[in-house]
């Protein structure tokens, strides 16, 4: 519209969505995006990025400073270092080293497959995206469906799109409180945009 209307708070709720990296993989981004698209969600950020780019390089020196940031963020190397067993340098800082992960999925550090799921999701680039709109938190777990991909419902994205919980497609945020925690990890605030979709009567009514 010319004249935008700010949104009531009602329908500003956010929620991240993360297309994993197995998605990326396999094209599917599109889709996805298409999905919270035809359901009248907005979309106020996105970006694609590489979780602590594995690399083939001998071990690196114990801190490297980020090229970004030029603090020293390396967390990886003596202690343990990387899952799949190769060191990992933190390139870019962009909060996309392996702490980023280990804030993210901090409720599932001590289960046996968590070393499984940090390789899963720095296996490749992925795509963030935070989608603004009314109820969106619980609508998008809902059209994304249960955590494990050989039981979620044939029409959820999960359901349609995946066979394996290790390998399913997309992450979403499962509260608000949880959202606003995640979205804080994955994006700068400047990263966010704010705007006024023009048909907000035809998608919510008056
Ligand atoms: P979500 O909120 O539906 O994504 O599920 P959780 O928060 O419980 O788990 C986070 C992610 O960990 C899931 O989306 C999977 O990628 C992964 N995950 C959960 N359970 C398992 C499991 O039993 N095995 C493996 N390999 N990964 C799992
Ligand atoms: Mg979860």
């Amino acid at each position: 519209p010319l004249r935008p209307r700010a949104a009531p708070p009602e329908l500003q709720e956010k929620t991240l969505v993360l297309v994993k990296p197995d998605a990326v993989q396999r094209r599917l981004v599109g889709h996805v995006i298409q999905r919270f698209e035809r359901r009248g969600f907005k979309l106020v950020a996105m970006k694609l990025l590489q979780v602590a780019l594995p690399t083939q390089l001998p071990p690196p020196p114990l801190r490297v400073p980020c090229s970004r940031c030029h603090a020293e963020c390396w967390e990886g190397g003596a202690k343990g270092g990387h899952p799949l067993g190769v060191p990992t340098v933190t390139l870019r800082c962009h909060q996309a080293d392996r702490g980023l992960l280990d804030k993210h999925y901090q409720q599932l550090q001590q289960k046996p497959f968590y070393p499984a799921l940090l390789a899963y999701m720095t296996s490749g680039p992925l795509v963030a995206m935070v989608w603004e709109g009314y109820n969106v938190v619980r609508s998008t777990r809902a059209m994304v469906g249960d955590t494990n991909s050989a039981t979620a419902a044939a029409g959820t994205i999960r359901g349609d799109f995946s066979m394996h919980v290790s390998r399913n497609v997309v992450h979403a945020s499962d509260s608000v409180e949880t959202a606003q925690r995640e979205i804080g990890f994955w994006f700068q605030r400047d990263e966010l945009v704010a705007w006024e979709s023009g048909d907000r009567d035809y998608t919510y009514g008056p």
